[in-house]
């Protein structure tokens, strides 16, 4: 079916909904080192091969001892001072306790820690060395002695597949003694700008032309969702470069274009599209910006034809493609994470169209105020430098007045 034909534009949940049920997880799993899985998801269960702790350690500095041998007052001779790291070579007789460090193995003999609070130095200290203590408290039996394996014990498991690695699955992966770990890789997405007035920066410009900004902020957004970046260069309005463009961009895992999809005599991406057996999802939203979105799905392949005006293109990458990135990568929550915030000036929209306002979010009082960013139309990327977050205004409302609360996304997230 021609995009001219398909008169039954679709709403923002809609398009969503659409576009993660057409997505599909990658099956590719890669190794990395520890540090730069940090944002990927473990492609394996991560069993520990080792006790955790993987000896008696105490949890504080204090002094061990033998539970059974004190009563409240006792005191007791002080026969060695163990560190962390230290593997000691004592054993504890009847009355006799060592000084311990945090983190020190507890000595053979020994039970229980009292923590040095709970203690008092008696007699002569030689050397700097307390010769013996009194116990000023009665601990359990056990007290401050993390016991061998209490947190994971060897041949369990730590992780599960699917987990998304952050800084504390990298701590404990590290703990665990890895060095390297198996995580889903993001997708293979080709990129290009379609245009005739395009040209690269660092080049002069003539009347008429204008910097191909929209490929360069797709590379950064590739880069942002943890996508691998292939960049198909710039397309020209012609059915010859963009069936050759298009095709190469149709053997990656997604393909995103900007420019070419509205009604402009020379926007030939939906027709070329369709020429090459991309099935045709959806073309044409009810959002703004970004209405002649499309959407469209080859084999395994998801394509992307992003309206060419830079704010379109920017929102509807972060809107649409990123969360069919994050499903590829198996994130648990390929969906952006919604947020409630109050606007902080009326906004006023065209009903019948789900506005993306560019925001800027400040946290006040326990709730976040939004300052919607005046645009000055999606041409101007200018207009909304700055914004952090696209506030949801509703496609009913007409206009929503100040004070309102409204969902919003935060912009870039990954
Ligand atoms: P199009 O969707 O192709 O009709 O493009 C709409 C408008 O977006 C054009 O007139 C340009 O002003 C702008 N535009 C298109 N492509 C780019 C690009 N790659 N970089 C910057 N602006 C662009
Ligand atoms: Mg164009």
């Amino acid at each position: 079916m021609s995009p001219k034909e398909h008169p039954t534009a679709v709403a923002f949940e809609e398009a969503l909904r659409i576009i993660l049920e057409k997505a599909v997880s990658g099956r590719e799993t890669v190794e990395v080192s520890v540090v730069e899985s940090l944002g990927y998801v473990l492609a394996e269960d991560i069993v520990s091969e080792i006790d955790m702790p993987g000896f008696d350690r105490a949890a504080m500095d204090g002094f061990a001892y033998r539970h059974a041998d004190a009563s409240l007052g006792d005191t007791f001779e002080v026969i060695g001072i163990v560190a962390a790291g230290e593997a000691p070579e004592i054993a504890l007789g009847r009355n006799e306790c060592v000084q311990i460090m945090t983190g020190a193995p507890v000595p053979f003999g020994a039970d229980t820690v009292i923590k040095v609070e709970q203690t008092a130095p008696q007699g002569e200290e030689k050397s700097n060395a307390i010769q013996q203590v009194r116990i000023l408290s009665n601990p359990s039996l056990g007290a401050n002695i993390a016991f061998t394996g209490e947190d994971v014990s060897a041949g369990s498991r730590a992780l599960d597949a699917g987990r998304m690695i952050r800084s504390q699955e990298v701590a404990i992966l590290s703990a665990l003694g890895r060095q390297k770990v198996r995580v889903y890789p993001g997708p293979r997405i080709a990129f290009a700008a379609t245009g005739e007035e395009l040209v690269e920066p660092g080049r002069e410009l003539q009347l008429g032309q204008i910097y191909n900004s929209n490929a360069y902020c797709l590379w950064s957004q590739v880069l942002g969702a943890k996508g691998i970046p292939h960049s198909l260069g710039v397309i020209r309005d012609n059915r010859e470069d963009l069936r050759q463009k298009i095709g190469e961009g149709l053997q990656h895992d997604i393909l995103v274009l900007s420019g070419g999809v509205s009604m402009g005599q020379f926007d030939l991406v939906p027709e070329v599209l369709a020429e090459l057996g991309v099935e045709i999802v959806f073309h044409r939203l009810r959002v703004k910006p970004g209405q002649p979105t499309l959407f469209g799905v080859r084999g395994k392949t998801l394509v992307f034809g992003l309206p060419g005006n830079p704010v379109a293109t920017l929102y509807a990458f972060d809107q649409y493609v990123a969360p069919a990135i994050r499903l590829f990568r198996h994130h648990p929550q390929p969906r952006a994470t919604p947020f409630q915030g109050e606007l902080t000036r009326t906004v006023r929209t065209k009903p019948g169209f789900l506005y993306l306002v560019p925001c800027v979010t400040a946290w006040r009082e326990g709730r976040y105020l939004l300052t919607p960013l005046k645009p000055h139309g999606s041409a101007d990327i200018f207009s909304v430098s700055g914004a952090d977050a696209l506030a949801l205004i509703p496609a009913e409302a007409g206009h929503v007045d100040q004070g309102q609360t409204v969902t919003f996304h935060r912009l870039f997230e990954s």
